[in-house]
């Protein structure tokens, strides 16, 4: 079965993209715990980190250095959580290493229900986090 993460990467399933490099892309969750929660993939295929090489690796920890504090201020977050989960049993279903960034604010419990916004508003925040990305070069 192809990998569902390749289809996206490679254009053949659409995706709200906020970030893209050479070696790494970023796009936001369609069932997001909070506006904003953001998967940073390699767009190499490799299942878990390990399969993958030391610098997707590193340049996985690259991309949220750069893009994380955008997308606080384009959802007005105040942190976030940084997840992976490794394998079956940690609750990985889709199986090409990638990192949640999970915004969270202030007084706000943190939540790790899926939600389901509409097309519009993953669309809409995509915009606003491509914005401040772009303020910082
Ligand atoms: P995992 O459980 O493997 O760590 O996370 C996979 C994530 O991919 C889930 O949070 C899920 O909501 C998200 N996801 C599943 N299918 C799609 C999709 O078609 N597009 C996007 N953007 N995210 C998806
Ligand atoms: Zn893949």
């Amino acid at each position: 079965m192809p990998c569902l993460f390749c289809s996206i990467i490679a254009g053949e399933i659409p995706c709200h993209k906020v970030y893209e490099d050479e070696l790494v892309i970023a796009f936001l969750d369609i069932g997001p715990v909070s506006t904003g929660h953001t998967l940073v993939l390699p767009k190499a295929h490799a299942e878990n980190l390990e399969a993958g090489s030391v610098t997707d690796a590193e340049c996985l920890m690259l991309a949220v250095y750069a893009i994380a504090p955008s997308i606080l201020k384009a959802v007005g977050a105040d942190g976030y959580n940084l997840g992976m989960n490794h394998g079956e049993c940690a609750g990985q279903d889709v199986m090409h290493t990638h990192l949640h960034i999970m915004p969270r604010t202030n007084g706000v419990p943190r939540s790790f229900t899926k939600t389901h916004p509409s097309q519009d508003e993953l669309a809409t925040t995509a915009e606003k986090i491509r914005a401040e990305i772009l303020k910082v070069g």
